[in-house]
């Protein structure tokens, strides 16, 4: 049983380490791309631009009232001619972000 010679043992090992590179990969490239980011300077969240879009308006920088509430707009449709004219629109500033649509990276402010 010498036969198996340390050539072989390691051809063996190369292969399954080829095998895990090609499994391997995609998370390989993401997290190298990740890290090049870090190593720029750049956040991994944001890109560097130490804003992102506000998740409450969705970066429009204003909110439609009682749209947290579901059917609330049947409800302001039944009190619509009351003020009409006055309210032309139920949208309010946003909270989050001031309105500015943008609200400060967590991750790198
Ligand atoms: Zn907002
Ligand atoms: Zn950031």
């Amino acid at each position: 049983m010498d036969n198996i010679s340390a050539s072989e043992i390691a051809g063996f090992g190369v292969g399954t380490l080829l095998l895990c590179a090609t499994i391997a990969a995609p998370k390989v490239d993401a997290f190298i791309s990740a890290s090049q980011r870090s190593s720029l300077g750049m956040c991994k969240r944001c890109g560097g631009l130490r804003m992102i879009a506000c998740s409450q308006c969705k970066g429009v920088g204003s909110v439609r009232q009682g749209a947290a509430l579901g059917g609330f707009s049947m409800f302001d449709d039944f009190f619509q001619p009351l003020d009409d004219g006055n309210v032309p629109t139920s949208l309010t500033p946003c909270s989050k972000c001031e309105s500015k649509g943008r609200v400060r990276c967590p991750v790198c402010s």
